[in-house]
């Protein structure tokens, strides 16, 4: 916990250095953004260590949804327990009943007459009971069927792009990775990285900007096959986990997207603002006894390559 703020502490000076450095507005608002973004993008120590705590946070909320659930079982065993009670009830009337039907005295017929009213007007309150139970219980249900759904898209899905995050990108690489040990079955990655970007916040400012990553989020979901994990590994870049694909398949995936991209406008809704960007894209493919972080060390130095050779291409780990 003390290295989490300590690392805090150490993000939060140099994200007021960088506001400082390029005159940026010291709004709360401003400032938090721009926390965030350092963090995610040029720290990857302290993204880990903040992480960690977001993984705590998690198992709060989790921990606090079972107790819901422990709720709603109270809830559903009290409907039960009226249940029951709502038999002895019929079972009472149908003794009344029987009575009624064996019954030849006036007298006895008004006390019976009293006693099924009683019972009568029990079991309505019972009903009226259970059924409020059960709205209750219902709208808890939904309430907490939402709240995971939230927080299993949290632990997944990155909120900007609607794009995977990068703890589902590690989970889903160790995934494909554990299946092309066992099984043989190679994979490929695209780690693509928008040229210029720095030019489009400053000249547009962060808000297009991030107009411009949602946008390139559907672009990238969109020109992918639906098999293929497009995720936001950080700041302005993507990593696209393609499964059973080679080298090959690989290249022309990334060739297809480079291309469309060029020809395409991307739209900031919020600032109604259209732009053409580009992208480079670093490709790396599996090979047996490789690790996930030799390989995305693979597709960086490619990418890196493919800025230095003038941007807007792609190269492979086999030109490195
Ligand atoms: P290159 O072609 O070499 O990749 O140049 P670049 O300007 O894209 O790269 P650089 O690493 O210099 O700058 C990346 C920029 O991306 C700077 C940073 O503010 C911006 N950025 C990172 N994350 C976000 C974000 O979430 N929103 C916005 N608006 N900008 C972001
Ligand atoms: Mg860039
Ligand atoms: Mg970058």
């Amino acid at each position: 916990m003390e290295r989490f703020y300590l690392t805090v502490a150490r993000v939060a000076k140099k994200t007021l250095h960088h506001m400082v450095e390029h005159r940026i507005p010291m709004l709360p608002d401003i400032y938090s953004r721009h926390f965030y973004r350092y963090l995610s993008s040029t720290d990857l120590e302290s993204q880990e260590i903040v992480e960690e705590q977001q993984q705590g946070d998690l198992k709060e909320v989790l921990s606090q949804q079972n107790q819901g659930l422990f709720v709603i079982r109270q809830l559903a065993a009290m409907i039960d327990r009226l249940d029951q009670v709502t038999v002895t009830h019929t079972d009472q009337l149908d003794n009344h009943i029987l009575n009624l039907k064996a019954t030849d005295k006036i007298s006895d017929l008004t006390q019976l007459k009293e006693d099924i009213n009683k019972e009568l007007s029990l079991v309505v309150d019972n009903n009226n009971e259970i059924h409020d139970n059960i709205v209750d219980a219902q709208e808890t249900v939904k309430r907490l069927q939402s709240k995971m759904e939230e927080v299993a898209d949290m632990a997944t899905i990155d909120e900007l792009t609607g794009l995977y995050n990068r703890r589902a990108l590690f989970s889903r690489l160790m995934e494909e990775h554990s299946r092309a040990e066992r099984y043989g079955q190679g994979f490929s990655i695209l780690m693509i990285d928008i040229d210029d970007f720095k030019d489009v916040n400053d000249e547009h400012g962060h808000q297009v900007g991030d107009g411009i990553l949602k946008g390139l989020g559907a672009f990238l979901r969109k020109n992918l096959r639906d098999s293929d994990f497009p995720a936001r590994f950080g700041g302005e870049e993507f990593i696209c986990l393609l499964p059973s694909t080679d080298i090959e398949h690989a290249i022309q995936a990334g060739n297809k997207i480079r291309e469309l991209l060029s020809k395409s406008t991307l739209s900031s809704k919020k600032k109604d603002v259209t732009l053409q960007i580009t992208v480079s894209i670093g490709i790396a493919t599996f090979t047996s006894g490789d690790d996930i972080d030799d390989l995305i060390k693979r597709a960086d130095d490619a990418l890196y390559l493919a800025k230095r050779q003038g941007k807007n291409r792609i190269v492979t780990e086999r030109e490195l």
